[in-house]
């Protein structure tokens, strides 16, 4: 393949950082949108993941080389006692500015009535990748777990620190970043994309 710049979709530093050591066995050179003039404000406006990475690729492809190609993600946290919610709401679950914190108090009060067994979850990532020819592909990964009763951890962002996978005792924000690049609903979308891209 040859080698071609891929602009991330994100203006979170984090997330750049995280796609940086995932897509490293990829031939491509991981640069953030910071290199074509920042990621510009979108509306968020699609009723699914996959809609709302694609308005985030799309909008960044209009800004990027030609010879770029781009790729957004879109993620978010489902919860099975609230039918999915939040769902693609999940940044801003408690509110339009909510912080994680705000967001992590609501879905536990949320879900106080809930027994253990049936605080099933999990988060799940949708990856839309633009190639230099226009041509858009999108790739799916989930992590499952549960909810915990109370937060555990201060490693990781969001409802990491809620969060339990399947097969630990442990939270992601207690489990840290080495474990869940191997588990997340990130990982799981980029191993995707890598192996169907290697092809
Ligand atoms: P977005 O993909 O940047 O729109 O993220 C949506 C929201 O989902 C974030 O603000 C977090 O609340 C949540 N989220 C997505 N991925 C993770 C994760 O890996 N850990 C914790 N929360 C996450």
């Amino acid at each position: 393949m040859t080698q071609h710049s891929l602009i991330i979709a994100t203006g979170n530093a984090h997330k750049v950082e995280e796609f940086e050591l995932l897509l490293k066995e990829l031939q491509f050179d991981v640069v953030s949108a910071k290199n074509c003039g920042g990621m510009p404000a979108v509306d968020e406006d699609g009723s699914t993941f996959a809609a709302n990475a694609q308005i985030k690729a799309e909008a960044l492809r209009k800004l990027a080389p030609a010879d770029a190609w781009v790729m957004a993600d879109d993620s978010g946290l489902e919860v099975d006692a609230l039918d999915g919610a939040p769902g693609i709401y999940s940044a801003r679950y408690a509110g339009v500015d909510a912080s994680d914190q705000d967001n992590v108090v609501k879905l536990l009060d949320a879900l106080k009535d809930v027994p253990k067994a049936e605080r099933t979850a999990r988060f799940r990532c949708v990856l839309c990748v633009i190639d230099h020819d226009g041509y858009i592909t999108h790739y799916d990964g989930c992590c499952e777990g549960r909810i915990d009763t109370e937060v555990h951890g201060d490693g990781g962002f969001g409802y990491d620190p809620i969060f339990i996978p399947n097969g630990y005792s442990e939270s992601f924000a207690q489990l840290g970043d080495a474990v869940k690049s191997q588990l997340s609903h990130r990982a799981k979308a980029v191993e995707l994309m890598c192996s169907i891209l290697e092809k």
